[in-house]
């Protein structure tokens, strides 16, 4: 066996990245991150994330020192070139509580660093900044890195149990796993320009698709005084005459007095639609940009790949624990690939809606969306993870676990633990003879009273959840809790244990 210097390096150090390794850190497995950047990527990017991404902030002991970079959004609408409102995505609650609002504005940068001090308290993760990995071989007992120190160009190798790429679009880790992407039909370039407001100015309180046919625009209220704006660029517009100030305030002119905002950064990106084909290959992974990339028109992007580290980093601790067998990682990818495909599949639906460059098609649009106030595209919802743990006959399989909320108001998810964990109505629990009672205390148990509504609205009195808050398994009566959790411990148990 190949001694490993860390159990799981993660290679790129980006929201992805710094989520995973946090996350892994957490539980004290020891990881190294290896990015090349010195400083996190300061070009205009993510600018929204949802509750569910909140929940995993919170999990990671970050979202308090994130939260003063955010604001709370209540959704999304796309206007005409009149200013009517074609359509809107609202934000209310969820039925599923997650205990967070379901949607953020953001400054990623900000947000970045906050998650970067929070994974600088955790021992067992090493950052390396301004590391260039330069190759990754899977040697089948374990993985040789070749990393370079970029001030000092000094090369070496560093071995670990698992390597997981969250190292972007041009992921070297991908190309290394042998594996491609499909490409889902969008490249569009855009031009992305993110301002701080400096005095007053009118602008709309919700993030706005203006899906005009002369310019398709999008305007991003975000946290503080921060603004953005995306402009799609026209046939024979190019990315350097775009970019210049006096181009950008005139872009900007229709909204805000171009002197009352200071333009912070801008930048053109290609809005591409890709999924990797493969997203392991032995020790192998990767999660984020690297394995998706989608139109940033739902703000779902990165959400998607921190969605990714959730699912990934229980399970690789689990593997890393001899608790399950390597093939548990397979359920990474039937879990997610899925979900972030119908994801994208929304984004570029929702692309093509605004971006409409021919009149006449526009008009159509217009008519047919203004006519049907009352049968509109719905609010996208959170697909469901794909195929993978549990059994398919479960109705609640993969059902996101209510976060517990006290009489105080207070945020509870502490009380579900960081274990696959047996949720169960306390009085079904204290009903249980002693013998039901030991089977299904080979799973840690939670019986707290805070749980007894949500338990309730699924019509159960116990479910096994996961890690990353779906349900496992449930049970409709308390004799049925035992045979529960033993279903579960044989599914995840190694095969010779
Ligand atoms: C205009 C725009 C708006 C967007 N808006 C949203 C939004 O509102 N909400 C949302 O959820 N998403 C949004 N996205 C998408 C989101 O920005 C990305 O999905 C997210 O940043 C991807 O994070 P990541 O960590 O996977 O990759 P990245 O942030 O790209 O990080 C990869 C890191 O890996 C490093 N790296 C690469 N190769 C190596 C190597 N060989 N060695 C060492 N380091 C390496 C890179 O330096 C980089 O820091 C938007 C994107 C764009 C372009």
């Amino acid at each position: 066996m190949m001694p490993h210097d860390v159990e799981v390096a993660v290679i790129g150090y980006g929201p992805v990245g710094t989520v995973l390794t946090g996350l892994l850190a957490r539980r004290g497995v020891r990881v190294a991150a290896f990015e090349r950047g010195a400083d996190v990527f300061t070009l205009p990017r993510a600018a929204h994330f949802d509750a569910e991404i909140a929940r995993t902030f919170q999990m990671l002991g970050a979202m308090e020192a994130i939260l003063p970079s955010t604001a709370a959004t209540s959704g999304m609408d796309f206007v005409d070139a009149e200013d009517r409102v074609l359509m809107s995505f609202e934000a209310e609650e969820d039925e599923i509580a997650e205990g967070w609002p379901r949607s953020f504005m953001f400054y990623q940068p900000d947000v970045e660093r906050a998650l970067r001090a929070r994974v600088a308290e955790l021992p067992s993760a090493a950052v390396h900044l301004e590391h260039e990995v330069l190759a990754v071989d899977d040697r089948g007992d374990g993985v040789a890195i070749t990393v370079r120190d970029l001030p000092t160009g000094a090369e070496r190798t560093v071995t670990a149990g698992y390597v997981v790429g969250c190292d972007g679009a041009r992921s070297l880790v991908r190309t290394a796993m042998g594996t491609t992407l499909e490409d889902l039909a969008f490249d569009q370039p855009w031009l992305v320009v993110d301002v701080m407001l400096r005095g007053e100015a009118a602008l709309p309180a919700r993030p706005t698709q203006y899906c005009t046919p002369a310019r398709p625009a999008t305007f991003i209220p975000s946290a503080g005084a921060h603004r953005r704006w995306e402009f799609m660029l026209l046939p024979g517009e190019d990315a350097v005459t775009m970019e210049t100030p006096e181009r950008i305030r005139s872009l900007i002119r229709p909204w805000v007095d171009p002197d009352v905002v200071e333009i912070i950064r801008s930048a053109v990106y290609s809005f591409h639609a890709l999924i990797a084909r493969r997203w392991r290959s032995g020790r192998l992974l990767i999660a984020g940009d690297s394995a998706h990339q989608m139109p940033p028109f739902l703000g779902q992007g990165m959400c998607a790949g921190i969605r990714d580290a959730a699912n990934l980093e229980w399970k690789l601790t689990r593997v890393l624990r001899g608790l399950s067998d390597p093939s548990l990682l397979d359920t990474y990818e039937t879990e997610r690939a899925p979900h972030v495909r119908q994801f994208i599949e929304t984004a570029v639906s929702a692309g093509r809606i605004i971006q409409t460059t021919d009149p006449e098609e526009a008009a159509a649009r217009d008519a047919f969306l203004l006519d049907r106030a009352n049968d509109r595209p719905p609010t996208p919802t959170v697909p469901p993870i794909g195929p993978g743990l549990g059994n398919p006959a479960e109705p609640h399989r993969h059902a996101r676990v209510a976060q517990p909320i006290d009489a105080s108001g207070a945020r509870r998810d502490d009380l579900l633990g960081d274990e696959v964990t047996l949720l169960v109505d306390r009085a079904a629990w204290s009903g249980l003879a002693p013998e039901a009672r030991a089977r299904a205390g080979a799973l840690p148990v939670v019986d707290s009273d805070l749980l007894a509504p949500w338990l309730e609205t699924l019509g159960v009195v116990a479910v096994v959840a996961r890690p990353d808050r779906h349900v496992l398994a449930s049970a409709t009566a308390a004799d049925g809790i035992a045979t529960m959790v033993e279903a579960c411990v044989r599914e995840l148990a190694p095969a010779g244990g």
